[in-house]
């Protein structure tokens, strides 16, 4: 390592050359199988052909311009998402941060083009979600690892705790402008929102005229054997983020509102010089038409199926490894008693690759088309992680 890279990943000591579905080969000529899928995002497996075909068609004809001109891919794209959403219309980003950006400033200046109090800037969010490391991103979600040191909290930002819909209820008013909350919390621990919380914050935001933020960027995109995670519940947002598996890979983040929503996002309210470029938007396109299939979400709620079960025998079988078994769909958590990080070198040492996660948790967030076979696997090494974990807690 040349150290030259600002410190601030915890990185395992492992490299890859090379990608192909679930599989990872690594510069130590060791094979592994792929639960971490980039964080998500790898979500149609390395190295897919379609992606890999609709890049490089791409990159041999236009990578970028600028947003002073047309992109026909964007609007294709756009016209795929708001055909399958609640949006009417979509700003298109180079990453998931952005995107919440994108809807965090939508929000507030959807009061201000209402003439609405220029108080009226409060964003309610929750602890344990993440929402990225920008400014606004670090102060809706309120994670102190994340704001500390980076000089005052903006103000506007507030966290209501999670679950609690008394608290929420006290903290709204009308300076409550938005609340912004992951259906699925991903790095914060892979909670589920329940439906009822959900439609309590539909009712609480039409009650005060505020809006709903839904930071699907890990949720969404098939992960949870829906398109969008929030279609279990019915509720719809009034703006959304979505990033990760939207370019399977690829990085493409999106805002998504309702026209309404977005009638503050006049013409320069907003930019972006590399979002929405051809190249992101034609592997964009490649990578919705595949996972928005019904192939590809019968296959994620079947393997979810599978791992959820297989998972909490495991649970029962180690009490004294895992504690319990979280998420949605393929966002699955594991929450440990051993450290999560030791835990995930042993994963690493039976070929398995997790993610970590807040509250002690390991994620596996393996590809939408993981088999079944593949699945099979990955609890075999998981069971084997945790007989290593086992041992070496009783040495
Ligand atoms: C990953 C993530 C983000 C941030 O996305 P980046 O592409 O890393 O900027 C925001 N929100 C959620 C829910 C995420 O999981």
């Amino acid at each position: 390592m040349s150290g030259h890279l600002m410190g601030v990943y915890n990185r395992a000591p492992l490299a890859f050359e090379r990608g192909e579905g679930a599989r990872l080969y690594g510069t130590n000529g060791q094979v592994y199988l792929d639960c971490v899928g980039g964080i998500a995002t790898d979500a149609l497996g390395h190295c897919n052909p379609v992606l890999v075909k609709a890049l490089t068609e791409q990159a041999n004809k236009l990578w970028h311009i600028s947003n002073i001109y047309q992109i026909p891919g964007q609007e294709e794209l756009a016209d795929k998402l708001v055909a399958n959403s609640f949006a009417d219309v979509v700003f298109f980003t180079n990453s998931g941060t952005e995107a919440v950006e994108c809807a965090l400033k939508t929000c507030r200046k959807f009061h201000s083009a209402n003439g609405a109090d220029p108080a009226k800037i409060d964003i309610i969010g929750f602890d344990g979600s993440f929402h990225g490391r920008t400014y606004a991103a670090v102060n809706a979600a309120g994670n102190p690892s994340y704001t500390d040191g980076f000089g005052p909290r903006l103000p506007g930002y507030s966290q209501c705790k999670f679950g609690d819909m008394e608290m929420l209820e006290s903290m709204m008013g009308p300076n409550t402008a938005g609340i912004i909350i992951e259906p699925v919390q991903g790095e914060g621990g892979a909670r589920a929102v329940s439906d009822a919380d959900l439609r309590k914050m539909r009712e609480l935001c039409d009650k005060w005229g505020a809006l709903l933020i839904f930071d699907e960027v890990q949720s969404g995109m098939g992960r949870t054997g829906k398109l969008w995670a929030h279609e279990w519940s019915g509720v719809t947002p009034d703006i959304m983020a979505i990033a990760k598996a939207l370019g399977g890979g690829f990085p493409i983040g999106a805002c998504l509102a309702t026209s309404e929503a977005a009638k503050g996002m006049i013409v320069g309210a907003h930019g972006s010089t590399f979002g929405g470029n051809p190249l992101a938007m034609a592997v964009g396109i490649a990578s919705f038409n595949e996972i928005n299939s019904k192939k590809i979400l019968d296959n994620v709620n079947e393997i979810a199926g599978y791992l959820n079960q297989q998972l909490t025998g495991l649970k029962d079988r180690f009490p004294d490894v895992i504690v319990d078994i979280r998420g949605k769909g393929l966002l699955v958590g594991v929450k440990l008693i051993p450290n999560n990080r030791e835990f995930m070198a042993i994963a690493r040492e039976h070929n398995l690759l997790v993610a970590g996660g807040g509250d002690n948790l390991v994620r596996l967030l393996p590809p939408l088309n993981l088999t079944l076979d593949e699945a099979r696997e990955a609890i075999q090494k998981f069971e084997q992680a945790c007989e290593t974990a086992r041992a070496k807690a009783a040495a």
